[in-house]
């Protein structure tokens, strides 16, 4: 044990080596203080292992120092357990180290004394804490990826429920961090730490597998590394090759993607070239490709398009003259520094005075929109889903009809893309077309689809696409509108009904005047929103009329208990066309899912803040449980002479020349006007959609058997709306 606090010092001394050669300029007396004030803090304190718990800390910041982090960092991660674990407080090291280590200390101290008992949602809110200290200073992330680190490589000396529970919240958390923000270095690692718990005996056959035919593939690496280095020479192209091994994880992966064994993962190997220039890459996969042929098909070219988190390189797999595949990767050295160091490479070049070289702006402008996003959101769930699939997980690229290409996360929907491109256009979405077909607002886009919004004139969103969209951008729109719309609707039905109710209970009232005290005594901090809360069906209207006045009360009695006799039996006729039982000017929209007409039998279901929506008795929408039976009401017809409805006709018959003029032809004989129509075929089959003015039942029924006598036509189908 006494060799130990020795070892610290050991770690300690090659740390100020390596940041005395990466970071000459540096306070390095600042690196030495930390270390006695850590080392003093976590005195007599062990680690399951028995090693001393500085010696974890120590660690940290070395394996930082490989990323080549900035002294602040490097002291952050020294003190980074030290407010958990010890008496010292977060002033403590403002004190000492500055407000910037302490911050970053802060960013990486788990929550203690959270309300939340669940597991679930304590776990989210640690995770949103450390998002925000991302975004304040993404540093964080790194102390925290390599604290991840250690502890994944020290995990033996967990109980085994432990273990499974660390490495399962490493590859869902950390690793995809790890690879958001660019950190290969780490990434690999700790995914094939996690691996090797979570599944170990596939790992152990991947590594038996591996050893067995390790000097056959030394072999096969020497006989390829000679004649492409000679030929690069001959180009004149400076290049510095080297053969690496493949990581477990990947080849695993590799395997059950395509379901192999491990004996046909052909590139269990990879080649990388590391050049001087961009255009050296080029010219390098060309030499390449003249020695051993591509498989055509495994050309990428992430120079011309980096990956989001700014990885850059060729990647191509070729043939070897032994008949074995082997993948390469063609990179500059600025790129090979960024594809293992990714974030951390920022702070390199910010220390030598460069620029930022990978994009970190925008990422943290992306996470903060993300926050921004997710601000009203209160199932812990929820956050990490979308934080997940907004930052996280894989993407897809897309076209807009334009030729612009957007980013989306991996099962984005059209209505996702509607959304990126403008809240308007997704407020408008009708449908959408992807590489020219229509297609469901659910499906999932594809990389290189193109993709283009169907919009209407007014916008049209509905609850139900909370469940179609993925990202927190698009969640973000959809809930702020439905709240606000909701919110004027119900305002305005609200007003609407009250105004009905005082005239019925002759109280000479005025809303805004004389209900203004009633909405505070009622516990509403305006008037508005007791209005909203009427028109929502929250509050009953009879309650408010009750709160006036003692003078009114007898009146306001009066309608309390009229209520429900009046309810039932009095039938007044509305401007609408169908009455609606008891009530009266209630506003009435007919349902668009099944679009009734006279002679229809019908049903009223009382919305929410939009009156009473009006389906025909046998549309599938009225099972949903929503519009269960205490949310029905009695309607029936009475329409004006001359007025008419709207119905959707799909009509599909066999196509040929003049199918359209004929059907239009049997409606403009009867008299029917078309309001607008639609034409497609696919094969030899045509659909025709038509919206048609008629007046009820009896008068479409004609129609559709006149149509039905059109040569060609096949069905004919009223719309419904699943
Ligand atoms: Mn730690």
């Amino acid at each position: 044990m006494s060799s130990q606090p020795k070892l610290c010092q050991t770690i300690m001394e090659g740390i100020w080596e390596r940041v005395e050669v990466f970071n000459p300029q540096a306070d390095k007396d600042r690196l030495w203080e930390a270390f006695h004030f850590a080392q003093e803090a976590h005195e007599g304190q062990k680690r399951k292992s028995g090693d001393p718990f500085f010696l974890h800390a120590i660690t940290v910041a070395n394996i930082l120092t490989d990323l080549r982090m900035d002294v602040d960092t490097l002291i952050a991660a020294m003190l980074h357990d030290v407010v958990e674990d010890t008496p010292y407080a977060h002033q403590d090291i403002v004190d000492r180290f500055g407000s910037e280590v302490a911050n970053m200390v802060n960013g990486v101290t788990k929550i203690s004394g959270l309300k939340e008992v669940n597991k679930e949602a304590r776990k989210a809110e640690t995770y949103r804490k450390l998002v925000l200290s991302i975004a304040n200073d993404p540093r964080t992330v790194l102390i925290k990826l390599a604290d991840r680190l250690h502890n994944m490589r020290t995990i033996e000396f967990l109980s085994q429920d432990r273990q499974q529970a660390i490495a399962q919240e490493t590859m869902d958390v950390y690793v995809p961090f790890a690879n958001r923000f660019g950190i290969a270095k780490i990434k690999w690692e700790l995914e094939d730490l996690a691996f090797k718990v979570l599944l170990p005996g596939k790992y152990f056959e991947i590594e038996r597998g591996i050893n067995q035919t390790r000097s056959e593939r030394e072999r096969l690496i020497k006989k390829l590394l000679i004649p492409l280095r000679e030929s690069m020479e001959k180009t004149g192209v400076k290049c510095v090759i080297t053969g690496r091994p493949k990581h477990f994880y990947s080849i695993y992966r590799k395997m059950e993607a395509q379901e192999i064994g491990l004996e046909r993962v052909y590139d269990l190997l990879a080649l990388r070239i590391i050049v001087e220039t961009k255009a050296d890459c080029y010219h390098a996969l060309g030499e390449l490709h003249t020695l051993f042929p591509p498989l055509s098909d495994r050309i990428k070219d992430f120079i011309a398009t980096p990956k989001p988190n700014m990885y850059q390189s060729l990647h191509s797999t070729v043939r070897t003259p032994q008949g074995k595949y082997i993948e390469v990767q063609i990179r500059t050295d600025k790129m090979h520094e960024r594809a293992e160091l990714g974030i951390a490479a920022h702070w390199r070049y910010k220390e030598g005075g460069g620029t930022d070289a990978v994009g970190l702006g925008e990422m943290v402008t992306m996470l903060r929109q993300i926050m921004a996003w997710q601000e009203d959101v209160s199932d812990p769930r929820e956050y990490m889903d979308t934080m997940m699939s907004d930052f996280l997980r894989d993407e897809v690229f897309v076209f807009s009809p334009g030729g612009d290409v957007f980013q989306l996360p991996a099962g984005a929907t059209p209505l996702d893309f509607a959304f990126r491109i403008h809240s308007e256009v997704g407020f408008r979405c009708t449908g959408a077309k992807v590489n020219g077909r229509i297609v469901s607002l659910r499906s999932e886009l594809g990389n290189g689809d193109s993709v283009e919004i169907l919009t209407s004139k007014t916008p049209n969103p509905s609850a139900s696409w909370l469940d179609i969209v993925k990202t927190g951008r698009a969640k973000h729109h959809i809930r702020r509108w439905l709240k606000t719309s909701r919110f004027a609707e119900s305002v305005a039905l609200g007003r609407q009904i009250l105004e009905r109710e005082l005239t019925r209970a002759h109280l000479h009232l005025k809303i805004d005047a004389d209900l203004v005290d009633v909405a505070q005594e009622m516990g509403y901090s305006e008037l508005d929103k007791l209005l909203a809360a009427v028109g929502s069906g929250d509050l009953n209207h009879a309650k408010v009329i009750g709160r006036l006045t003692p003078r009114n009360a007898s009146a306001a009695e009066k309608v309390l208990t009229r209520g429900k006799e009046l309810y039932d039996s009095l039938l007044r006729r509305s401007s609408t066309g169908v009455r609606v039982a008891g009530v009266d000017n209630l506003m009435v929209i007919y349902a668009r899912c099944c679009q009734p007409i006279p002679g229809d039998s019908i049903v009223g279901v009382i919305t929410r803040g939009r009156g009473v929506s009006v389906h025909r008795a046998g549309c599938s929408n009225l099972s949903d449980p929503n519009l269960g039976p205490e949310r029905r009401i009695e309607v029936s017809w009475d329409v004006a002479p001359d007025q008419t409805f709207l119905v959707k006709l799909i009509i599909q018959a066999v196509d040929r020349k003049s199918l359209l003029m004929d059907v239009s032809e049997v409606l403009n004989l009867s008299n029917t006007n078309i309001q607008s129509g639609n034409f497609s075929s696919e094969g030899d089959l045509s659909t025709v959609t038509l919206v048609v003015e008629v007046k009820n039942l009896n008068k479409l029924e004609k129609i559709l058997t006149s149509i039905g006598k059109v040569r060609g036509v096949q069905s004919i189908q009223r719309y419904q709306l699943n």
